[in-house]
């Protein structure tokens, strides 16, 4: 059983469908050593995509304020080896970025074969701010969903495992984290007045995630809603599906590991033996 929900775009979903405080009855110890299982497994995982180069990794990450995308970061990628993982925050464009077409800065920041990009926002934004703050006509935001289609096609085919995570909170527990930051001296750099004007587009912003979730989700690159109002559960729906998506490639990265390790050790022997005769 997957504890975050996977969408295959078979039919339309709606937010309200989906309950942020589900726990699948686990209590949070038992989360919590779950989690920590699978980020071994996770490390394992790796190594292999990294010694193997064939495939390359996409997180994508979005989620309301304080849905906890920075904590998501911390807990499930926090563990992996940072040579091979690493985090891309996209903010308010710049006037450089702004000149080019929105996927410009994306496409820069995708990752190389053997390597795990986590997009702490993404080109998302540029159908979920850009469409409620309406900074660009509706014309110009309504065909970004073929274009984020193809785009991501695209990486698909060149061997990039592509996971979307919707991190989905209720508006009372975004109330109560933001009242909290403002409590906690250590994520005052957090606080802004933006976030809780960004509250009052509550609901314009559910239709914007819902068409970018209902627009943009397939098999090969889906879209994942991820109960998010108990950060452990969070974690642990985040790293299972993350854990799902590589273990089918275990076997073949080991095989091809050990096939060029005997290729290696073969070119080793054939080395020191001409050596010998020379000598
Ligand atoms: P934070 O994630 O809290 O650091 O905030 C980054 C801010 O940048 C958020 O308010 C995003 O909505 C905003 N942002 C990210 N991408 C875009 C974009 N393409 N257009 C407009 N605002 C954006
Ligand atoms: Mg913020």
């Amino acid at each position: 059983m997957s504890y975050a929900h996977r969408l295959d775009g078979d039919h339309r979903i709606k937010l309200e469908d989906f309950d942020p405080g589900e726990d699948a009855g686990l209590k949070r110890e038992q989360a919590e050593k779950k989690t920590t299982q699978i980020i071994e497994e996770l490390i394992e995982l790796q190594e292999l995509l990294y010694a193997t180069r064939r495939q390359s990794v996409l997180i994508i990450l979005q989620g309301r304020d304080t849905s906890g995308k920075d904590g998501t970061i911390r807990h499930v990628a926090g563990p992996l080896n940072s040579q091979g993982c690493t985090v891309t925050s996209f903010k308010v464009p710049t006037e450089e970025e702004l000149a080019h077409d929105f996927l410009w800065r994306v496409h820069a920041q995708t990752p190389r074969a053997g390597d795990i990009k986590i997009f702490n926002r993404s080109h998302y934004e540029d159908v979920l701010v850009v469409r409620v703050h309406k900074l660009v006509p509706k014309e110009v935001w309504r065909s970004r969903y073929a274009h984020i289609n193809a785009f991501e096609r695209s990486l698909a085919d060149s061997s990039t495992i592509i996971l979307k995570f919707y991190l989905h909170i209720s508006k009372q527990e975004q109330k109560d984290r933001l009242i909290e930051r403002e409590k906690d001296s250590t994520k005052s750099w957090k606080l802004s007045v933006g976030d809780w004007k960004e509250r009052e587009y509550w609901d314009d912003y559910t239709a914007a995630y819902e068409d970018a979730l209902n627009e943009c989700t397939s098999r090969r690159r889906p879209w994942f809603i991820v109960p998010a109002d108990k950060k452990w559960f969070r974690n642990l729906a985040i790293a299972e599906a993350f854990r799902d998506a590589l273990m089918p490639f275990r076997k073949r990265w080991l095989e091809e590991l050990e096939e060029a390790g005997r290729e290696k050790r073969k070119a080793i022997e054939e080395y020191r033996r001409t050596r010998k005769q020379a000598e």
